[in-house]
């Protein structure tokens, strides 16, 4: 049995700061292929953030809110329990919600909440990659699928 940690929003979980899940098409091929189970977890939530929230950008090594509110500490947190969660479950494989401050993976926004891309990973995808972990986003599943299909993980 193979274990992916993935962000709850993408499996339907209602978790995002607006209140809303994301959920994306291409996910439903993880969720049916033979021996995978999918581990959800949302590192806002888990750090502690109240569900709906207020938007959220990093600026530097800062998470600061669209009013400015510092939640550094709770996007720490986050990544710390999704580090916990993926190494309970032997995690090697984890499938990130792209763009989020905490879970995108390659592009984050910019930090001046203008919608506005630059490269960089959020807070959990960092610490995941840092640990060893592989992480995609939910619309870059090939290397993922490709390892399981052919190789395992
Ligand atoms: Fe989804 Fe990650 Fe944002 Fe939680 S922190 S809502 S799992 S993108």
């Amino acid at each position: 049995m193979k274990h992916i940690l993935i962000s709850a929003c993408l499996l339907g979980q209602a978790c995002r700061y607006d209140g809303q899940s994301k959920t994306y098409a291409a996910i439903e091929n993880l969720w049916h292929m033979p021996d995978v189970t999918l581990i959800p977890f949302c590192p806002e939530q888990g750090g502690g953030l109240p569900t709906p929230r207020p938007a959220s950008e990093q600026q530097g090594d800062r998470v600061v809110t669209e009013t400015g509110a510092d939640v550094t500490e709770e996007y720490e947190r986050g990544a710390d329990q999704a580090l916990r969660l993926a190494r309970l479950y032997s995690c090697t494989w984890a499938v990130l919600k792209e763009k989020s401050p905490s879970c995108g993976s390659g592009e984050i926004y910019d930090g001046t909440f203008s919608r506005t891309l630059t490269a960089g990973d959020g807070v959990t995808a960092a610490r995941l990659k840092a640990a060893g972990i592989r992480v995609v986003g939910e619309k870059h599943l090939q290397p993922l699928l490709a390892a399981l299909r052919h190789v395992g993980v």
